[in-house]
């Protein structure tokens, strides 16, 4: 049962700065950039920090407990909740496990080009280029490598086809596809969203406090997600090749085939290539070097976006040969009549194949390490708060009723697992300090 280990529990922080630091010496922070958005850059940045590498809020001006709060209100890491009510209808089913859809199918880019060079199969990108080819949308907001740092993502906003192009492949890494939504929100023009789950969680808490959200967010579209790699597992992985990342000139995580390989070349002219999964610490989900906010995260399938696409490898092991060559099939979780009046409307257009039809079960076996996850995040989040830690508060994600259906056994396994990590520093990052680089 849930307690508390009174000489571990931390007391709670009390000035703005300590609560907002808080939010990343608990390993909560996911770094999706809205804090500086809301509060300004004259107030707090997200950059990359000086200690772990990781792009954090740092407070480069005033904090007040009105701005701190706000903070409070919009981060993923103090709320989390899954679709909104108002999305959900009567074509609605709600899988225990993958949560709110219309439909499941699998389906790749119609064009093979944008197909091999998406992350999966592409379609992601081909629903980006179809609303900015139909004027549905003025832009997408997304993601593409950072020209300045390119093992890290940086956000984009793309106004036609071939920029959304540009951004295809997913990035394993710091990326903070938020920091400019404030700008953005404030031009008026309707756009899509592609974000991680974490990051489209953001985006809806800021919808609860700003009506321009809901007006000009047309779509929410996001990759399933496990998780990426820290960046000192990725810099240990450059260091064995003799690389470091200012040597790099091109970094790309995935892609070319399903999932492809790492690819990356020097400025010197070298080049190098590696198993996809060999910067994350090996195939077996136990060895990876995610960040500690990835361990305990509630929702990787991304419950409150119109659509969600995920891999399809059974046991989330690809096979290192055929997936050289293997083009790519998405899973789409298409979750809102939104979503689905979309992706229908691509389907017809010709940017988007539908293969067959999927199911939820079936994508358990594609997932095992995500539905692990979403059984434990109850006993996880309960051990947490048990030694004074911020967790984030959530509706709609079955957590609970997730971990009745796990068990006393598994809830107390993974209840003390959390307390025992917390109590050995694990997850703990310092407070952060922006770097130069
Ligand atoms: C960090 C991460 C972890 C993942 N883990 C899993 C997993 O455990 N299981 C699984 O089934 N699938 C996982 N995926 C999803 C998978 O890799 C594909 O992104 C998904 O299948 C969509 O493929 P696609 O070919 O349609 O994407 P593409 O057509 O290549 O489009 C990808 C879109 O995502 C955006 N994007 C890429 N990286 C980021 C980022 N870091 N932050 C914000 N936006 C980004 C790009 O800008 C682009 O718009 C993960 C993706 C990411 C980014
Ligand atoms: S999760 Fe996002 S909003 Fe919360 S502190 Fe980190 S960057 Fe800021
Ligand atoms: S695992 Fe969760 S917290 Fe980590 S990047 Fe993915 S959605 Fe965000």
């Amino acid at each position: 049962m849930p307690g508390t280990d009174a000489l571990n529990v931390k007391p709670p922080p009390v000035t703005p700065l300590e609560r907002l630091n808080r939010i990343v010496e608990e390993g909560a922070c996911s770094g999706c950039g809205l804090c500086e958005a809301v509060a300004g850059r004259d107030r707090i940045q997200v950059r990359k920090v000086a200690q772990t590498g990781y792009e954090r809020p740092v407070a480069v001006g005033e904090i007040g407990q009105e701005l701190i709060d706000r903070v409070y209100d919009i981060c993923p890491a103090a709320r989390w909740d899954g679709l909104p009510d108002h999305l959900v209808d009567d074509n609605t089913e709600v899988d225990p496990v993958w949560g709110p859809f219309h439909s499941m199918v699998l389906a790749h880019a119609a064009d093979p080009g944008v197909r091999l060079r998406g992350a999966t199969g592409g379609v992601l990108t081909a629903l980006g280029m179809f609303l900015v080819d139909t004027g549905r949308v003025d832009f997408v907001l997304h993601a593409k490598p950072s020209p300045v740092e390119p093992t890290y993502g940086t956000s984009q906003q793309s106004f036609d086809a071939a920029a959304v192009e540009s951004g295809t492949g997913s990035m394993y890494a710091p990326t903070a596809p938020l920091r400019a939504a404030e700008e953005l929100l404030s031009t008026n023009r309707a756009f899509a969203f592609v974000g991680k789950p974490c990051d489209i969680a953001a985006l809806r808490n800021l919808a609860r406090f700003d009506k321009r959200v809901d007006r000009l967010v047309k779509y929410w579209l996001t990759p399933v997600c496990g998780g990426w790699t820290s960046p000192e597992a990725l810099n240990a992985f450059l260091s064995k090749r003799d690389v470091t990342w200012r040597d790099l000139d091109y970094f790309r995580h995935r892609g070319e085939g399903c999932p492809g390989e790492v690819e990356f070349a020097t400025r010197d002219g070298r080049e190098f290539r590696a198993h996809m999964y060999e910067p994350f610490g090996g195939l077996d989900e136990k060895d990876w070097k995610l960040p500690f906010r990835c361990k305990v995260c509630p929702d990787g399938s991304g419950e409150s976006a119109d659509i969600a696409a995920g891999d399809q490898w059974e046991d989330a092991k690809p096979d290192p040969v055929a997936s050289l060559t293997d083009p790519g099939t998405n899973v789409v979780i298409v979750r809102t009549a939104s979503g689905q009046e979309l992706f229908d409307a691509a389907v017809a257009a010709g940017y988007v194949t539908v293969t067959g039809p999927t199911s939820p079960r079936w994508f358990d076996t594609c997932q095992p390490h995500l539905v692990a996850k979403k059984f434990a995040m109850r006993a996880r989040f309960d051990g947490l708060a048990s030694m004074g830690h911020l967790v984030p508060r959530s509706r709609n994600l079955r957590l609970d009723a997730l971990s009745r259906q796990a068990g006393p056994e598994r809830y107390s396994h993974q209840y003390e697992g959390s307390r025992y990590r917390v109590r050995i520093g694990r997850g703990a990052e310092p407070a952060p300090v922006a770097c130069d680089d």
